[in-house]
């Protein structure tokens, strides 16, 4: 079968002949109805270098997927060939306390994983093959609520369960009256949106500095959209009656919008940092409002997908994407490293 592999750090992935897998205990091959291409994975092709962290290539990019059971191995019950299911993308060890309660992305154990922080398309094989292996299936897979399939499914089991996790952590504080300010609308920033609107009562202002990344904003369901730049900081505590933002979720993460966020965080509000721009804040006594929290997330949990499989079965969770054959996979990540992509590239890898 074809794959999409990226054979070494620094380069652009290639489309290459790799061997069909076989299930061996425990695993399933998932048929990928889709594979979202992320930004993260721009990341890399081109920063990423040996050492940097403890897995490396060669392997098949896509870490969001979702497709139907082909075969299981020995010893899987409760899965059956052909239902259609989403992949829980962060692989723990599935025994220590944070991967007990689902909180794989957190594994203390990484040693036990089945690549130490890492999963598939993170180290091993993912979804951008017509098939791929899931260790530990009955924990990585998560059936399909009725109505939702998988090209839909695929870019929700990141781009949707990341800020979905960043949203719920800060339910407290979206109360009614609250506003949320959701800096960046791309392939996360889109659904961040409309995960805020499908379960708070918050105002939401989103913030960036393309026209069209504002329109579709609004579309989302963006009480307010505010370019990014000059007066920004100033628009967003004008609509909040001065008082700033209870929560900003930065999905951008640069110098420059961490410094927005703090700027018009509320007092006792939450600045979540979501996007790896690789910016920094400083953060002192007098730099940040009184009680402000900065946190960074990384993706989700696994009761929190089937959460957002439920909102989207529910038709309140969409994400806006564009699909591509396997083929022309790399288009993709080039339409994105271009800014020319509206929300969410999906690779169909079965049509
Ligand atoms: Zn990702
Ligand atoms: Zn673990």
């Amino acid at each position: 079968m074809k794959a999409l592999r990226l054979l070494e750090w620094k380069s652009d992935p290639v489309l290459t002949e790799v061997d069909e897998p076989t299930p061996g205990p425990g695993e399933a091959i998932i048929r990928i109805g889709g594979a979202g291409a992320c930004h993260s994975d721009l990341h890399l092709m081109r920063e990423f270098e040996g050492g940097l962290l403890p897995w490396g290539p060669p392997f098949t990019l896509g870490h969001e997927n979702a497709g139907w059971v082909h075969s299981l191995g020995p010893e899987v019950t409760g899965l059956e060939v052909g239902q259609p299911v989403a992949v829980y993308g962060p692989w723990g060890c599935g025994t220590c306390a944070r991967c007990q309660v689902g909180t794989e992305t957190y594994c203390e154990n990484p040693a036990g994983a089945p690549v130490p922080g890492g999963g598939g398309g993170l180290g091993l094989d993912g979804g951008m093959a017509e098939l791929m292996l899931v260790p530990a299936c009955t924990r990585h897979l998560v059936p399909l609520p009725e109505g939702l399939d998988p090209v839909a499914a695929a870019p929700l089991t990141d781009a949707g369960l990341t800020p979905y996790h960043a949203v719920r952590r800060s339910w407290p504080k979206l109360v009614p009256g609250s506003t949320a300010v959701v800096i960046g609308v791309g392939g996360l920033g889109h659904l961040g949106i409309q995960i805020l609107e499908a379960t708070t009562a918050s105002q939401v202002i989103a913030v960036d500095t393309r026209p069209e990344a504002l329109a579709l904003a609004t579309e989302c369901g963006a009480d307010m959209t505010v370019t990014a730049g000059e007066g920004a900081a100033e628009a967003i505590r004008a609509a909040t009656g001065g008082r700033g933002a209870d929560v900003v979720l930065d999905f951008v993460g640069s110098d420059s919008t961490l410094a927005l966020g703090a700027t018009v965080a509320r007092t006792v509000g939450d600045l979540t940092i979501v996007g790896i721009a690789g910016g920094s804040l400083p953060v002192s006594f007098f730099s940040v409002p009184y009680e402000v929290s900065i946190q960074t997330t990384y993706w989700g949990t696994r009761p929190e997908l089937v959460e957002v499989l439920e909102l989207a079965a529910q038709g309140r969770l969409r994400a806006r994407a564009t699909t591509f054959p396997l083929e022309h996979a790399l288009d993709a990540y080039h339409a994105m490293e271009d800014g020319k992509l509206e929300g969410r590239a999906v690779i169909t890898p079965s049509s």
